[in-house]
């Protein structure tokens, strides 16, 4: 592909941060990329393994001239990076995000993007449980769904440069409302994140279960809970400070489900569980059927989705 802004700035240079350096350089997207970051350890790791051209403590400087700008720090850490760049963005600048939630992003940041800046929030739905600046890599977003979430009297052109900057990274692109994008995030990912930390907190809570036998018995259904549980801490804390609404409605409905599937196991109402598995199983088969995951059996052993 060739070159669609001459230069691109990175706030944040973790899982995300990194990966889009990486898709920027092996797809040519950008002549040149600046990075800023909070630690200085991030960033000297930044210029060590090439992710930018150059690094700065401000973010105010990394936005400099640049023509895209992408905050990929956690939600919580969005509206102070906002407020520190807007002054010194440039006229007719992209200015987007990847953040997990997308209400809080346009509520908060939305105010300190100047009206000659095109501001077009963003999610990329594609992560690890890794994080920091050496997790990323270019294939993270391949077959994966980007959700732009313009807000109202966006510009179409600016809305459908992002979209074939992502499309460049590999990604499909999908554009939706802010609020539909939380609902919908809710019950996706957000849910799941709260059930498996919760799931792996009570077992280890669990005094007549000690933890050798946690983890040296751990079937499948608990290590992928594990999994899901290892993901980074911060981002999650500000993934549900700033979701409250969305996934507060997904627990509700989530705990009337969970309370049939208790009657049905006291009663023993085998019809009820096995209708209930059944609907399940579907939802997996089409999950891969749309090519988001493969049917290969994963036993921890790292394949990737292709
Ligand atoms: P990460 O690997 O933990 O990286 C976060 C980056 O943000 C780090 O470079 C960190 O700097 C920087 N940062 C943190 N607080 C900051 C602050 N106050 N000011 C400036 N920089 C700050 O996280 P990630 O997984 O890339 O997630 C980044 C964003 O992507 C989040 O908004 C998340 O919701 C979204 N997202 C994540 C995933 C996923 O699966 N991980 C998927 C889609 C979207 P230091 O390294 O110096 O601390």
């Amino acid at each position: 592909m060739s070159i669609m802004f001459e230069k691109v700035a990175l706030l944040g240079l973790g899982l995300i941060g990194s990966s889009i350096c990486h898709g920027i350089r092996a797809k040519g997207l950008a002549r040149h990329i600046s990075g800023h970051a909070r630690s200085a350890e991030t960033r000297a790791v930044a210029l060590e393994i090439k992710l930018v051209d150059d690094v700065h403590v401000h973010a105010a400087d990394a936005v400099k001239d640049a023509d895209l700008v992408i905050l990929c720090a956690p939600v919580g850490a969005c509206a102070a990076l906002a407020k520190e760049i807007g002054p010194h963005l440039k006229a007719g600048a992209i200015v987007t995000d990847v953040g997990s939630v997308k209400g809080a992003i346009a509520r908060d940041c939305g105010p300190f993007i100047p009206q000659n800046v095109h501001f077009i929030p963003g999610h990329p739905v594609a992560g690890t449980e890794q994080s920091g600046p050496r997790a990323g890599f270019a294939e993270l977003f391949h077959g994966r769904w980007c959700i732009l979430t313009p807000l109202p009297g966006a510009d179409s052109a600016a809305v459908a440069k992002l979209t074939q900057f992502w499309e460049g990274l590999g990604s499909m692109v999908d554009t939706m409302e802010v609020g539909h994008h939380d609902l919908v995030l809710a019950i996706t990912s957000h849910l799941p994140h709260l059930i498996a930390y919760n799931t792996v907190a009570t077992a280890a809570d669990l005094e007549t279960v000690t933890d050798s036998e946690v983890i040296k018995y751990s079937a499948s259904g608990f290590r992928d809970f594990t999994r899901i549980a290892a993901s980074d801490p911060t981002m999650w804390r500000d993934v549900f400070l700033n979701n409250k609404e969305a996934v507060l409605e997904m627990l509700g409905r989530f705990s009337e489900e969970l309370a049939v599937l208790q009657r049905a196991v006291r009663w023993g109402d085998g019809d009820t569980l096995f209708n209930l598995f059944t609907r399940a199983r579907e939802v997996r088969r089409g999950i891969i059927a749309a090519g988001q995951d493969t049917a290969a059996p994963d036993f921890g052993r790292g394949h990737k989705p292709k």
